[in-house]
Parts: C-alpha cells; sequence; structure tokens
C-alpha cells in the first residue's frame, strides 16, 4: 500500500514536473514550428470574436508567421532552439516571427466560451486586489493601457521574481520575456485582431475581451 502511494506520488510529481517544461519551452520539432492547436472551435468565442476573426487571426496570420520563421531558421544560430529562447536571443525578422508566435500562442489559448460576471480567483485575485485595489480598477488599468498604445503592439500583465504584477505596453512583436518578467494575460492591439468584429473600435474590444478570458490558464501561468 505504501509502495503504492509512494510510486503514484512520484508518478504526481513527474507529471507536474513535465507539465511545467511544457509550458515554460516551446521546442521545433525536426527543426520545425507547427501551428498551436486551438483549445476550442473557432466559433465558441462569439459573439466576443467571431469565427470569421479566428480563421483569419489565427489560421492566416498566425500560420504565416510559423511559416515565415521555419524558412529564415535554417542555417541561422537559432536552429533547435525554443521559441523562448529565440525570442530573448534573436532581432530582426526572426525575432518579429518568433515573437508574434509566442504572443499569439499565449493569446489564443488563453480564451473561453464567454461567461458574465469572469473573473480571477484564489491567489491571483488577491494580488490584484491587493495590488490594484479591486478587480475593476485593474481592468481600468489594463484597458487604458491597451487603448493608448499608439500602432501595433501588445497590452500584457506579467509578474515579475518577487511575484509582483506588472501591466506593461510591448510594441510589434515584443514580449515581457525579455524583460526578465514572466507573461500571464494579453490582449493583442494590432488591428487585425478586432477590425472584422468591431472596426476601429478598439476600446469595445479590450472591454468586451474581458468575457472569454480563462482564468484557470491565466492563474496557472501565476
Ligand atoms: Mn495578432
Amino acid at each position: 500500500m505504501l509502495k503504492a502511494v509512494l510510486l503514484f506520488s512520484n508518478f504526481a510529481s513527474l507529471f507536474i514536473h513535465l507539465k511545467k517544461k511544457i509550458m515554460k519551452q516551446t521546442m521545433p520539432i525536426n527543426g520545425k514550428f507547427s501551428l498551436a492547436e486551438l483549445p476550442y472551435a473557432p466559433d465558441a468565442l462569439e459573439p466576443v470574436i467571431n469565427a470569421e476573426t479566428i480563421n483569419y487571426h489565427y489560421g492566416k496570420h498566425l500560420q504565416a508567421y510559423v511559416n515565415n520563421l521555419n524558412a529564415l531558421l535554417p542555417g541561422s544560430p537559432f536552429e533547435n532552439l525554443s521559441l523562448e529562447e529565440i525570442v530573448r536571443k534573436s532581432d530582426g525578422a526572426i525575432f518579429n516571427n518568433a515573437g508574434q508566435i509566442l504572443n499569439h500562442n499565449l493569446y489564443f489559448s488563453q480564451f473561453a466560451a464567454p461567461k458574465e460576471n469572469n473573473t480571477p480567483s484564489g491567489r491571483l485575485e488577491t494580488a490584484i486586489k491587493q495590488q490594484y485595489g479591486s478587480f475593476n480598477a485593474f481592468r481600468e488599468a489594463f484597458e487604458n493601457k491597451g487603448s493608448t498604445l499608439f500602432g501595433s503592439g501588445w497590452v500584457w500583465l506579467s509578474r515579475d521574481q518577487a511575484g509582483t504584477l506588472k501591466i506593461t505596453q510591448e510594441h510589434n512583436a515584443e514580449n515581457p520575456l525579455k524583460k526578465g518578467l514572466t507573461p500571464l494575460l494579453t490582449f493583442d492591439v494590432w488591428e487585425h485582431a478586432y477590425y472584422l468584429d468591431y472596426q476601429n473600435r478598439r476600446a469595445a474590444y479590450l472591454a468586451e475581451l474581458w468575457k472569454i478570458i480563462d482564468w484557470e490558464v491565466i492563474e496557472q501561468r501565476y
């Protein structure tokens, strides 16, 4: 009995260890990255994000970044590095495509079907309340960073090594990982992310996104 319990706990810790590793590193297979699978159907996020946007944004834009990176890697010093290492170490076209793959992987994997009153729980909820006063105050600060980012980019919630939360604006393909932060939550404010659904109304898109955040995913990243 004791043996069985020990065996089980060993397996459990191995599984947790593997899961953490997978979350931290995205490795190429036979030198190629592939399009990450969506954890939901293309119409699952409607009406916040419509299937047509998913088909273009995920199916065309993200696929193009994957194809571009795979074409650029052979013969470069970044072959066989993880996506995260490429983002940390590269610049130019390789960085732009790798950064956009990492950013979009974090973006698309953080959503689930819309829910009203969709808020975080547990340690993350406590940290948000401690730092921002309330979830609504945090939400306002985050949306404001998204609305005021000029041009193309991303607004991020990250944690630093001490566990302090940070909201940052990152231009183009940048990721807070390069500042030593752990990215938790991101809103894509490139026009391709919202134009089909919201046209020029970026603030409306940002306000709607809270309904489809899968807080379990964000809490796991935290
Ligand atoms: Mn995008």
